[in-house]
């Protein structure tokens, strides 16, 4: 297993962190199986998106802000449910095809770090599986 550190800088935030997962896959030395990238967060989660015009991921995460708002009749004592449920709702791990030790990532697509409860200091580990 490899793990890398984000940094992260607002309260909710998306970070391409595309290449730190390849480097992960490459010092594994597989060259075939399946990537998994796995976020061990409650208020942060990983996806797939389009990496090329960052109003993608601002509208994504405007969007994902609407539809859960930071103040609303929650029970949780924290005060960071609105985190909690966009790490549910986004996911905290994901599956990439690895072929010839590369990921099999689309041109456009981009592995995004997501902060739903920033800025904080967070972890990521990658594995591949044959
Ligand atoms: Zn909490």
């Amino acid at each position: 297993m490899e793990t890398f550190e984000v940094s992260t800088r607002s309260r909710t935030e998306m970070i391409d962190v595309t290449r730190q997962v390849a480097d992960c896959v490459r010092k594994t030395g597989a060259a075939d199986g399946v990537c998994t990238v796995w976020v061990p967060h409650t208020t942060a989660a990983v996806t797939v998106n389009e990496g090329a015009d960052p109003s993608v991921r601002r509208d994504v995460l405007d969007t994902l802000n609407k539809l859960v708002p930071f103040e609303a009749d929650y029970r949780h004592a924290e005060g960071n449910s609105a985190a909690h449920i966009k790490s549910s709702l986004v996911g905290v791990s994901l599956s990439i095809p690895v072929a010839n030790g590369s990921l099999l990532m689309g041109t456009w697509q981009s592995v995004f770090f997501c902060e739903f409860d920033g800025p904080r200091r967070r972890k990521v580990h990658v594995t591949v599986a044959k």
